[in-house]
């Protein structure tokens, strides 16, 4: 089976920066496959070499079987991208410019399939496109960037950053389109810095420092998820006490209790199983709870720590 995208020894210098570093990744066809790192791991410089934005200082992509550097057009329409930082200041309305668009794929006319997905996929996002673009706010011009990329369904969706300045509601309706997508036999490569956007959608995963692969595989596996950061108020608790109750407490570091308005405050990252944290937490009145993911960079040099760190420097 032909690799949706694969990529040999992609390298990527700017001038003496090392943007992307001999990177190997192979994205099998059907797939929802996430790119995930902190700012500057090397997404946006990854992904737009597989649309010939930005060419390779060396290494080989490979897109839907082609090199996209020689493809051209043929290839562009099978492909729907949505850029990291999207730009849309013209005096046109959104349905002008998506008609356009259609055109560019190779579909005419008001009447078009592509044009008719065009206003479903408005109505599902809640855009308006009798607007002209550049009245639009943030969130909604990366609706116009996401409905032109799904709009004339193509193979493979190249999306970078999709749900950037999307408002949570919106944001699950993208990751009803990406599991259409997958649905509909369509391979979709997305990037993130918020894991908990891969984990919801992709199948596999690529977790990028510093320009490398430092961890692949299956959302699971990679564990990234098993860090979570928490915030607990325990009411009438001695902050002395309640810090040597939770120090005993399996997967629960960096640890801070401090005394408030007769309550404790804890705060801790808990690694792995969260059961034996809330078992305890259950000995005490919790007047507030809060668990959250870390970011990503926390989670990922927690995790994979030296040896992200070490190949950052190993330039
Ligand atoms: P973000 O999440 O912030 O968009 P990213 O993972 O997409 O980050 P890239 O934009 O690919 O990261 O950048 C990777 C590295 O390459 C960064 O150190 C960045 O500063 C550098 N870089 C990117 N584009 C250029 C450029 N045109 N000139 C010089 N350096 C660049």
């Amino acid at each position: 089976m032909t690799a949706a995208i694969e990529i040999t020894g992609l390298h990527k210098r700017y001038g003496r920066r090392v943007a992307v570093h001999r990177l190997d990744l192979t994205v099998r066809p059907g797939a929802v496959f996430g790119l995930i790192g902190a700012n500057g791991a090397g997404k946006t410089t990854t992904l737009r070499t597989l649309v010939d934005i930005i060419r390779p200082t060396s290494g080989r992509v490979h897109v839907l079987g082609a090199d996209p550097r020689h493809a051209g057009p043929a290839l562009r329409r099978r492909i729907g991208y949505v850029p990291g930082e999207l730009r849309l200041e013209g005096r046109a309305t959104g349905i002008r410019l998506l008609s356009f668009y259609a055109g560019v794929s190779g579909e005419r006319g008001a009447g078009s399939g592509t044009l008719h997905t065009a206003r479903e996929l408005a109505d599902r996002l809640g855009v308006d496109l009798g607007r002209p673009v550049r009245s639009l706010s943030k969130g909604n011009k990366q609706k116009i960037g996401l409905i032109q990329a799904f709009m004339h369904r193509p193979e493979l969706l190249i999306l970078d950053e999709p749900t950037s300045g999307l408002d949570p509601l919106v944001q699950r309706e993208f990751l009803a389109l990406v599991r259409e997508a997958r649905d509909a036999g369509q391979t979709v490569l997305l990037s993130s810095h918020v894991l908990s956007e891969i984990q919801q959608s992709a199948d596999e995963v690529a977790v990028l420092a510093s320009g490398r692969v430092v961890a692949e595989g299956d959302v699971a596996s990679l564990r990234l998820g098993s860090i979570r950061r928490v915030r607990v108020r325990l009411a009438g608790a001695d902050a002395g006490a309640a810090r040597d109750r939770f120090t005993r407490v399996p997967g629960v570091e960096a640890l801070d209790v401090t005394p408030r308005d007769g309550a404790a405050l804890l705060a801790a990252t808990i690694e792995g199983d969260i059961d034996p944290f809330v078992k305890a937490i259950a000995e005490y009145k919790v007047h507030d709870l809060v668990v959250e993911e870390p970011d990503l960079e926390e989670s990922v040099l927690r995790l994979y720590g030296q040896d992200a760190r070490d190949e950052g420097d190993a330039r």
